[in-house]
């Protein structure tokens, strides 16, 4: 029986802005302090509030006498084999922090303590040692992991084995002290702070670096734990800042802060009650509401178990906080006259970590065998750490079978079977079952012993599971640890100094038979229901695969259509284009032709105008149908920017199917350790979950899978209307086209029949003016010959009278 220790720690007074007055109203002397008011003059002084602790440490102290005085020996302790907690407890902003983490001039008590231990362990010649931190915070009543950010809303479970424990917490096995605080700089990284009126950065979270500590002896053979010597030690020490009680009306909090001061109000409100009902004399004490809260459950063994404790009660000195530093002393003396059952924990069972893993590091190390020892070192430490973060992941499935086995059994108890001796039958083979199944289902339970249940060291058995309970010595403790912890209220005192007196209730060795049967049955069924799920599951596998595989599909036809789209957008601005060059040309020949035709009224002319009309009417056709198939094709597409979101939509969600299925691809960890140990415990839980999951996916997919193949028919029938408009058009610009190009060949002909009559008229033009000049020539011949003519007749006339009355006619005659 031990005492737990309390010190009280007075912080320096906040120097104000305003004044340099430093005046505190309490008063340090040795191991006492009291409370001393200034009272107006004349007033009659009441007597002084004093209190006595273990230690006092007035404002002048460093983290490093608190560390000598209150908690070094409890940290030497915890490398001997005891379970050690220390804890700050006072109200906001009185330096329980400062204490714990210390500043870089005066390390707190955690970062002394880690040093510590790997001081005293690295001095230890005949013992070795395998240490493993965590870090957990609770936060607003949920536990968290520090080390693992993932690692939310944990629980806290317990078993005969290992006591009360958080399942699922990461664990880092470590070797050296710089390791261990880079740990925790990460985990503080991950803490959650506030500001308050009374705290700039305010914890607002309890938390628990928790260092478990298991040793043997270096020459202890690896295969005979039968002696005492042998004996593996696994201690924990729990190193915990709490968060400070806060008054809302002083810190100004409101929404989150609020939530979370009420949080950590109750919590400590539980913790107080807790220590109330520890301090009272074992007579009075009732049931101690460790279960509360998460913090007084956690710190169970700390308080009236086994552990050596410590507490440090940081009390600020300022005036205005003197109600607040009361309850914080009141608090602290209360604490002192609970009394812990403090002993080494010895084990002999394979629950020690360092005893499975000793095995795997010597092949490891074999294997390792010539590469540099430094290297070599490291490596065994990773796999160390690989090997634990694989067995925690066991521990969880684990843990999950045993739930499912429990509510299996509730369920079991509701449906029929109602009485009260087959339910305590089967809360017996619950007990055994975990026994039992130790080999296999809980292979890392991690004996972190409560208090009431005691030493096994001297039970030297060498069996497959764990020692059945009617082989303890002390197994009346731990049938009432039991119980209390099932909500019994027991006498502290007389269960520590009576061990036997409850044997009675521990199940008999039929009973203990039975409880094996019924286990084997359950575990064939078990294992077929495990092969069930599992071709279930590999149904489903294959399902979701094909079902991703014609989504693939669907997603590749949607992209073609959105291509053909695209394609059927451009045509009316190819079609425009060309309209745009047939005008262009039209315009080009009419202007030639213009151009020969200066005569506006001549039939040449007329010809062209009309030709030009025609074609001027055939281009507006055209237009006007391409502005009508454009108009058409734009009210059909009004629509698709809501569909493309839509697809956008589906494809993003198919992605994230697809994502989700690599996800749920790389989670098998949990399925191939069930696997590789062919263990039905936990597979079953993960198959469920999984069956589930793909089941949940597959309806997703589905859903999917219609509103593709909806989008897919309308993104069809969209398409094949667009074609035919398309197809319409096409035909459109191919019979204009025609037209045009018909008529663009009459007109070159026309143009050449205009320069044929242009040629010919010239040739006849030339002909006539030819004809003329031949005419004129003739002409002047013909009279020049007639004057010749007339010319001789006169001649002639006046040769002859006779002759020139008769010749004349004659000769015109001829
Ligand atoms: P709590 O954790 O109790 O809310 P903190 O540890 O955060 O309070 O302390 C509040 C402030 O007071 C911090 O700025 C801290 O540095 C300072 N402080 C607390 N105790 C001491 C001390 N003993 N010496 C110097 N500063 C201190
Ligand atoms: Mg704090």
């Amino acid at each position: 029986m031990e005492k737990i220790c309390v010190a009280v720690r007075v912080r320096p007074p906040v120097k104000s802005s305003s004044s340099e007055d430093t005046h505190t109203p309490w008063k340090v002397e040795q191991n006492r302090i009291s409370l001393h008011r200034s009272l107006p003059s004349g007033t009659p002084a009441p007597p002084a509030l004093s209190y006595t602790f273990d230690h006092v440490f007035d404002q002048d102290s460093s983290n490093s006498s608190i560390y000598d005085l209150l908690t070094k020996d409890i940290i030497h302790a915890v490398v001997d084999g005891f379970n050690g907690t220390a804890f700050a407890y006072g109200q906001t902003s009185s330096g329980k922090t400062f204490t714990m983490n210390g500043s870089d001039n005066d390390p707190g008590i955690i970062h002394r303590a880690v040093k510590d231990i790997f001081a005293k362990t690295s001095l230890s010649t005949d013992r070795e040692f395998l240490i493993r931190v965590s870090y957990m915070e609770i936060y607003n009543e949920e536990i968290n992991d520090l080390f693992a950010v993932e690692n939310q809303k944990l629980q806290i479970h317990e078993s005969l084995d290992r006591g009360i424990f958080v399942a699922g917490l990461r664990e880092e096995i470590v070797n050296n002290a710089d390791q261990v605080l880079k740990l925790i700089e990460m985990g503080e990284a991950n803490r959650h702070f506030g500001e308050t009126n009374m705290n700039v950065r305010s914890s607002r979270s309890h938390t628990i670096f928790r260092m478990v500590i298991e040793s043997k002896m270096k020459d202890a053979s690896d295969d005979d734990y039968s002696t005492l010597d042998d004996a593996i030690r696994v201690s924990v020490l729990n190193l915990v800042d709490l968060a400070g009680s806060e008054r809302i009306a002083k810190t100004g909090a409101g929404g989150v802060r609020l939530k979370e001061g009420k949080h950590i109000n109750k919590s400590l409100m539980i913790l107080g009650n807790v220590i109330n009902k520890l301090s009272d004399g074992a007579k009075q004490r009732g049931h101690i509401p460790y279960r509360d809260s998460k913090l007084t459950r956690i710190l169970q063994p700390a308080l009236g178990g086994n552990a050596k404790t410590s507490i440090i009660c940081t009390v600020a000195p300022e005036e205005v906080h003197i109600e607040e530093s009361k309850g914080t002393l009141q608090f602290a003396s209360r604490a002192k006259r609970i009394t812990n059952c403090v002993q080494v924990n010895e084990i002999l069972t394979d629950a020690a970590l360092l005893k499975r893993q000793k095995i795997e590091i010597e092949e490891l190390r074999k294997k390792l065998e010539g590469s540099h020892a430094g290297v070599l070192e490291q490596e065994i430490l990773n796999l160390r750490n690989d090997m634990l973060k694989y067995e925690l992941e066991r521990e969880k499935l684990a843990m999950e079978l045993e739930e499912e086995r429990k509510s299996h059994r509730e369920r079991i108890t509701a449906q029929g079977s109602g009485s009260l001796k087959q339910y305590s039958k089967e809360e017996t083979s619950d007990t055994c079952s975990t026994q039992q199944g130790d080999a296999f289902s809980t292979p890392n339970f991690k004996p972190i012993r409560n208090a009431f249940v005691a030493k096994r060291s001297y039970q030297s058995r060498t069996s497959e599971y764990s020692p059945l309970p009617d082989e303890f010595g002390d197994v009346a403790d731990e049938d009432t640890w039991f119980k209390m912890n099932n909500g019994f209220i027991a006498d502290l005192d007389s269960i520590q100094m009576t061990p036997a007196r409850q044997a009675s209730s521990v199940p008999s060795v039929d009973e203990i038979s039975d409880c094996k049967a019924d286990n084997d049955k359950e575990v064939q069924s078990l294992r077929r229901q495990l092969q069930e799920a599992i071709d279930e599951k590999n149904k489903f596998e294959r399902q979701h695969k094909e079902q991703i595989a014609m989504n693939n599909h669907l997603m590749e036809e949607i992209s073609k259509l959105q291509k053909e789209t695209l394609l059927i957008q451009e045509i009316p601005q190819k079609l425009n284009e060309s309209l745009a060059n047939c005008k262009a040309v039209n315009e080009d020949v009419f202007s030639t032709f213009q151009s020969f035709a200066a005569d506006e009224k001549s039939p040449t002319a007329k010809l062209l105008s009309s030709t030009s009309e025609i074609f001027k009417y055939l281009i507006s056709t055209f237009e006007a149908n391409v502005s009508m198939a454009m108009n058409g094709f734009k009210s059909t597409c009004k629509n698709s920017p809501v569909e493309e979101n839509k697809t956008a939509q589906n494809l993003k969600d198919a992605r994230r199917n697809s994502q989700y299925s690599d996800t749920y691809k790389d989670g098998t960890l949990g399925q191939q350790i069930a696997l590789w140990k062919a263990e039905v415990s936990g597979e079953i839980k993960l198959i469920q979950e999984r069956h589930e999951s793909l089941e949940q996916e597959s309806d997703i997919n589905n859903h999917l899978l219609e509103a593709s193949k909806e989008r897919i028919q309308g993104l069809e029938k969209e398409s094949q209307l667009l074609t035919e408009e398309k197809e319409k058009l096409l035909l459109a610009a191919f019979d204009s086209s025609k037209r045009l190009a018909s008529l663009t060949q009459q007109n070159e002909k026309n143009l050449q029949d205009l320069a044929c009559e242009i040629r010919r008229r010239k040739d006849l033009e030339e002909k006539i003016r030819q004809f003329s000049i031949t005419y004129a020539s003739r002409q002047n011949s013909l009279m020049s010959f007639h004057m010749e003519f007339k010319s001789k007749i006169d001649y002639l006339k006046a040769q002859s009278p006779v002759v020139s009355s008769v010749s004349p006619r004659s000769s015109v005659g001829c």
